[in-house]
């Protein structure tokens, strides 16, 4: 029954957290507004001159009372730090605050109207304060940072409420009455003092029943999400919200809140005109003038005739020792706390987590929750159903302490998300290093198994020998070891380790790096059974003038020269005044090949393809596989009775082989609606083409058909490039044309495209694979200019297929060179321009290199450059060099 009522109350308080602290604070101010109006000057102010007593103060009262002041300081500074365990630095303190201070004002308003005098307080002051508990703050807090929702903070105060308001009440009872026994005493100071511990104890449990849960609620309701996704109180946000609330309807909780502090302030307001001092109708002080006092006992205000600040400055020098070592410390521990302790960035009870679009849901999440590790741990205190466990420094250092004896330690470390339960894991999630106890000796396959399949446990707690064990007895597939451990470079390693016995030389891969790499972004997507990562230099040409623009060209490869040689290229076509391009047709292909019973049927379906309804109805299949793909053209070819269809369609950014054969298979499910009796034999059948050399992509064009070109003066031919327009063209013709054509090429019209493609592509992340076609161009030079000696030259390329999203451009150095060029990622304003534009600095910076090859050649010079440039400096015959050391 009891229960259900402080449930209900704690429901109701939760439910209106305006309405209960805007009535608590009113209370307060009301109070002290009485106090004030009431001509309470009894209490020793700064501006005061307070009466001394005639007793004899004994110094080792003096020495008592400052202890105990002092006590009572650090007592209260550690209220406050366990309330910044729990993740506040400030609102749960100063709510505590607010408790002390409005009990204080409740109990010295009280004290008067029950016509009491106050002196002496001054010695009772710090006794008071050790009256105060802010533990019960944090059992409430514990109960509301619980939820996972706003419904669910109400809910969890109300159940607080219930579980501690009984306990609450009993105790507040208890303490009224062991102090109450005080006032019985008939010494007179020691009664007002118990009189005003009494009334103490009860102001601070109504606070405390009232004020603060409606904190706790109202806080935990403004760091919620708002509709944008972001904190509502990051204060622009804060000021959109105010904006928008300002054209709904009247605000009921605003309008009861309204209510209550007109009825407060109407309160105040008769009380000092009407009731407080009659004085004060006609309009004069009600403080009496210099000289005059009301009570022989009663300290005399003051009214300085010197500046404020040197009056208070004046008194302040004058402060006994004891005042002074209590300020002091005050002080001190206020500074401590307010900068020195981790410093808080926003919301105090809002819990940071890395991913910061996600507030309350997430932050209380059971899976991150640090409770849960913790738990996890062996031999670790349970989590109580209640009052959610929060883990203390003390506890933490015990649990990340590290362990004496590590044997067979996973190497690297495990590292492990170990988020505490102190201030610190609400606020910024701390990760620390935990080790866990691992024997020397292997367990049995069944004991890993156990711990594997233990998700509080998992790999983190088995030896690499262990988890190799597992491997071996097929309970861990090989090729998931990255997915199974507890960080994928563990799981590389492990391979390395089960790899390196099997391999000619078991050390084969010590020179092969695997450490510091984010295999996260290749799991799944661009590599398996990964057991490191090929380092290759990258050279950069340039700057290459462009259309008008420069770039910058990374190149990755190891051969020699290269890079040299594109760069004098590069520098050819800006002394020329730039190369110009242009993107022909922008189409990747995908080529299946079905099979019908007949030949005839082989045509039929080839006519109702061709046919418009045929397309429309085939498109609409193809495009709503993507937001980027769109069938453009189908080109049939046919064998007997298969059937080859070339479906050609943009892909945006992405160089688009995923999409367009997602696309394809959605098509011919159509088509095989429409022809029942059709059998895809694969979805690719060589037709599109993809990766090999084909006249088709030659002749049709595949990815980007890109054109070049550049006029190149003839000083500049003869000075940079240190031959002739004549020699150029000469030699282009019989090698890149004639040559070409002897060795019956297909797209090889050119004296070294691939060399520069495929460099680019290892850069920026490309299909490797795909330079086979990308690959194709025919370079063309001729003399030109005035004097004919000036060289135009150009580079046609019909199938560049590249991308700057998806596969290998997901990776941060790939992008770090797509960046490079300005085009990484998705173009945002014209979906697919980033893709062309990389494809225009393929192309042109082939032509750069087809210029400074072509005129080695054309002067002689490749030999003799290789040989400086590209010539091995290392005597191969030795044994192979030691490297730094990586691998375990
Ligand atoms: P993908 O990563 O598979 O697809 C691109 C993704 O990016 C799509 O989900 C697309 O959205 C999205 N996207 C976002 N913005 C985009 C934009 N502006 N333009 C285009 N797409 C955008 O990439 P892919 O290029 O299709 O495939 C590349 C991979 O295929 C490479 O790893 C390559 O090695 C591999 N590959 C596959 C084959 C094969 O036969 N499947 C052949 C050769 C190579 P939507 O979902 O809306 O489309």
């Amino acid at each position: 029954m009891l229960t259900r009522l402080f449930r209900i109350h704690g429901m109701f308080v939760a439910s209106h957290p305006w309405e209960v602290i805007v009535a608590t604070v009113t209370l307060t101010i009301c109070m002290m507004s009485m106090n004030m109006f009431t001509g309470n000057n009894q209490i020793c102010g700064w501006n005061f001159d307070c009466p001394k007593f005639e007793e004899q103060v004994l110094s080792s009262d003096i020495i008592i009372l400052t202890i105990t002041r002092c006590i009572a300081i650090v007592y209260i500074y550690f209220q406050f730090q366990n309330l910044r365990q729990l993740g506040s630095k400030y609102i749960l303190g100063i709510a505590g605050l607010f408790t002390i201070f409005s009990s204080f004002v409740f109990s010295t308003v009280v004290i008067h109207f029950l016509d009491k005098e106050l002196t002496g307080l001054n010695e009772a002051l710090p006794f008071f304060l050790l009256l105060i508990d802010l533990s019960k703050a944090c059992a409430l807090a514990k109960f509301a940072l619980s939820s996972n929702s706003q419904d669910e903070v109400r809910e969890n105060i109300a159940k607080g409420m219930a579980v501690l308001g009984p306990t609450f009440t009993l105790d507040a009872l208890v303490e009224c009455l062991v102090i109450g026994v005080g006032t019985m005493s008939g010494v007179r100071q020691l009664e007002i003092m118990c009189c005003f511990g009494c009334m103490s104890v009860l102001a601070n449990y109504f606070v405390f029943m009232t004020f603060f849960p409606a904190c706790v609620s109202l806080v935990l309701e403004l760091s919620r999400e708002s509709r944008e996704g972001h904190p509502i109180w990051q204060l622009s946000h804060f000021a959109r919200v105010l904006e928008e609330e300002e054209d709904n309807k009247p605000n009921p909780v605003s309008q009861r809140v309204k209510m209550i502090m007109s009825l407060g302030l109407v309160m105040v307001h008769a009380h000092s005109r009407w009731i407080a001092d009659p004085a004060s109708l006609n309009g004069t002080l009600d403080v009496p003038p210099v000289g005059i006092s009301l009570n022989d006992h009663a300290p005399k205000r003051i009214d300085p005739d010197m500046p404020l600040w040197q009056f208070y400055l004046s008194r302040m020098i004058s402060m006994d020792v004891e005042q002074v070592i209590t300020l002091g410390l005050a002080l001190f521990l206020a500074v401590k706390y307010i900068f020195f302790e981790q410093v808080e960035m926003e919301s105090t009870l809002s819990l940071k987590v890395p991913n910061p679009s996600s507030m309350l849901t997430q932050r209380w999440s059971p899976d991150q929750c640090c409770r849960k590790e913790i738990a996890a741990l062996p031999n670790k205190a349970e989590k109580t159903p209640t009052v959610p466990p929060v883990i203390t420094k003390e506890e933490r250092d015990l649990v990340i302490k590290p362990l004496p004896v590590m044997t067979d330690m996973p190497d690297p470390a495990p590292k492990s998300t170990f988020v505490v339960g102190d201030e610190e894991s609400l606020d910024s999630p701390i990760v620390e290093e935990l080790q866990p106890t691992i024997p020397q000796e292997p367990r049995t396959v069944d004991e890993c198994l156990t711990i594997l399949r233990n998700p509080e446990m998992g790999a983190r707690y088995l030896s690499d020998a262990e988890v190799i064990i597992l491997v071996n007895a097929k309970h861990i597939p090989g090729y998931k070891l990255e997915a199974m451990m507890e960080n994928p470079e563990r799981g590389v390693m492990i391979r390395r380790k089960m790899l390196s016995p099997k391999l000619p030389n078991d050390s084969a891969l010590t020179c092969l790096p695997y450490k510091d790499y984010d295999y996260s972004q290749v799991m799944g997507t661009c590599c398996e059974n990964v057991i490191g990562y090929m380092p290759v230099p990258v050279g950069v040409a340039g700057p290459l003038l462009l259309d008008g623009k420069q770039f910058q060209v990374p190149m990755a490869t190891t051969e020699g020269c290269l890079v040299a040689s594109t760069n004098r290229g590069c520098r050819a076509i800006a002394l020329g005044g730039g190369a110009s391009s242009r993107v022909l047709a922008d189409g990747m292909t995908r080529g299946p090949v079905i099979r019908l019973p007949s030949a005839c049927q082989a045509a039929e379906v080839k006519a109702w393809l061709e046919s418009p309804e045929g397309f429309k109805c085939i498109k609409e299949a193809f495009d709503h596989t993507s937001r980027f793909a769109r069938l453009e053209k189908l080109l049939i070819g046919l064998a007997a009775r298969n059937l080859y269809i070339r479906f050609q369609s943009r892909t945006g950014d992405a160089m688009g082989m995923n999409m367009i054969s997602k696309g394809t298979e959605q098509a011919l499910a159509r088509l095989k609606e429409e022809f029942p009796e059709l059998q895809v034999l694969a979805v690719s059948g060589n037709y599109c083409t993809d990766k090999k050399p084909a006249a088709i992509n030659w002749i049709e064009g595949r990815g980007k058909s890109v054109v070049c070109e550049a006029t190149i003066p003839a000083k500049v031919v003869k000075e940079v490039l240190k031959t002739s327009t004549e020699a150029l063209v000469d030699v282009n013709i019989n090698k890149n044309l004639v040559g070409s054509a002897m060795a019956g090429s297909i797209g090889g019209y050119n004296a070294h495209a691939a060399n520069i493609v495929t460099a680019i592509y290892i850069a920026c992340g490309q299909d490797p694979a795909q330079t086979v076609g990308s690959s194709n161009c025919i370079t063309l030079m001729e003399a030109s200019g005035p004097t004919g000696e000036d060289l135009y030259i150009s580079c046609t390329m019909p199938s560049i297929e590249l991308g700057t999203v998806g596969g290998g451009t997901n990776l941060a150095p790939q992008q770090a060179c797509l960046q490079m060029l300005g085009v990484q990622g998705a173009s945002e304003a014209h979906p697919g321009e980033n893709a062309r534009q990389l494809a225009r600095v393929v192309c042109t910076t082939v032509l750069a290199g087809e210029l400074s090859l072509m005129a080695a050649l054309a002067a002689g010079h490749l030999v003799k450059s290789h040989m400086t440039h590209n010539r091995s400096k290392a005597n191969l015959q030795e044994t192979p060099g030691t490297c730094t050391k990586q691998a375990s």
